[in-house]
């Protein structure tokens, strides 16, 4: 096809080019090998959540729903915030239903920042934030955290604020790092945002997934905080429904009705009977050993995949939370990490991410990661492959 050179990409899109993680995930498939790249979590789905959906679609949920979510779902969501997080939320004007943790992120930003405005955000980051933070015309004001236990340094913080700076995002449980933030961090970054007057935005879509003690901290719930504070997460991992697209986040409700407003333009409402559904997980389980047993679970699939990187040749940083390990690949074959992520897919049949995806340019390029939200057999199977890496 002849396309005129007048019609062209707009300024930002160069810019936001397809994720590391999704291109890894095609090349996967290509191969016909075990995508330990993309964090899919295809583990099983409570049943309970499943039939509470199926019920809701035959019973004639199938319509657009109120634009914050249906009442049964806020009032489960507020349940769970006030009873795990410490948080109490009034589930008519501070909570909204959204698209996923990325959606309630997108429409944030959108309803509480300008263009040109600076969001402080930790390295290494999960790339939708930067990605997004870029889709919008905000600035990334990216502080590194100090491997190997990814510790924040708040000097660094403080040096990196500037008369633009109006948030700071917080992920944690972190993507990739497995990062928990402590409360003395926390605490730290509270009286930050408050010296500068920011907002915090916070990601806590691997709440439960934390493992030997490691103990979860809403930000919102510090001294004073619950008014900057958007608190963001969702189900798609906790139950293991990331193609629903149902997440949520609490707020103040002067944030609230904007955020609502440009989450309707974009998404007009999460996806009604999946709303149904999630609720009937967040009751049916609430009292249940349902968020026990699921950070067992996932530590032992953490210590089996860090047991199979080390004897790989590919030692881990062990994470404290989430379900992602970033291991250290520099013996990998690959001057690059996307290299090194495209031999080791070649060689074991594994797709990681090439660890550059999670840094600034030039960094991250002797760490791949991996992802063990997985059915045990494809873990099984993968740990043995990976013996075959060097
Ligand atoms: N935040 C983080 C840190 C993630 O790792 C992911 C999934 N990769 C998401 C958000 C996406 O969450 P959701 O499916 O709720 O949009």
């Amino acid at each position: 096809m002849n396309l005129t050179t007048e019609l062209r990409l707009s300024d930002i899109s160069p810019a936001v080019i397809q994720s590391e993680i999704r291109a890894m995930s095609v090349e996967c498939d290509r191969v016909g090998g075990i995508n330990l790249a993309q964090g899919i979590c295809d583990t099983e789905l409570p049943e309970v959540v499943a039939d509470g959906a199926m019920d809701a679609i035959r019973a004639g949920f199938n319509t657009y729903t109120r634009l914050d979510g249906i009442a049964l779902l806020r009032h489960a969501i507020a349940a769970k915030l006030e009873s795990y997080n410490g948080l109490t939320a009034d589930p008519e004007t501070q909570i909204l239903v959204t698209n996923g943790a990325t959606g309630a992120l997108y429409a944030s930003l959108l309803a509480l920042l300008n263009p040109g405005d600076e969001v402080l955000l930790f390295e290494p980051f999960y790339g939708y934030h930067v990605s997004t933070l870029l889709s919008l015309r905000m600035r990334p004001s990216i502080v590194p955290l100090a491997a190997p236990s990814w510790e924040l340094d708040l000097k660094a913080v403080r040096n990196a604020i500037t008369s633009r700076t109006r948030a700071i995002l917080i992920n944690t449980p972190a993507n990739p790092s497995g990062k928990v933030f402590s409360l003395s961090e926390l605490q730290g970054l509270a009286e930050i945002a408050t010296e500068h007057n920011l907002f915090v935005l916070t990601d806590e879509i691997y709440e439960y997934f934390l493992y030997d003690g490691a103990r979860h901290i809403s930000f919102a719930t510090l001294p004073g905080m619950a008014e900057r504070t958007i608190t963001i997460s969702g189900l798609s991992k906790t139950f293991s429904i990331t193609g629903w697209r149902i997440g949520y986040l609490a707020a103040a409700p002067q944030w609230i009705s904007a955020i609502g407003y440009f989450h309707d333009l974009t998404y007009v409402c999460a996806p009604a009977p999946l709303q149904h559904g999630a609720a009937a997980g967040l009751l049916q389980l609430r009292d249940s050993s349902f968020y026990r047993e699921l950070s067992t679970a996932y530590q032992a699939k953490r210590d089996q995949l860090c047991d199979a990187l080390n004897s790989a040749g590919l030692t881990p940083h062990t994470p404290a939370g989430a379900y992602y390990v970033l291991a250290d690949a520099s013996a990998v074959e690959g001057k690059t990490s996307r290299e090194k992520a495209r031999s080791l897919l070649q060689r074991t049949g594994i797709a990681a991410v090439a660890g550059s995806a999670f840094f600034r340019p030039g960094g991250g390029d002797d760490l791949l990661r991996f992802c063990f939200g997985k059915m045990p057999h494809d873990l099984d199977r993968a740990c043995a492959q990976l013996q075959n890496a060097l």
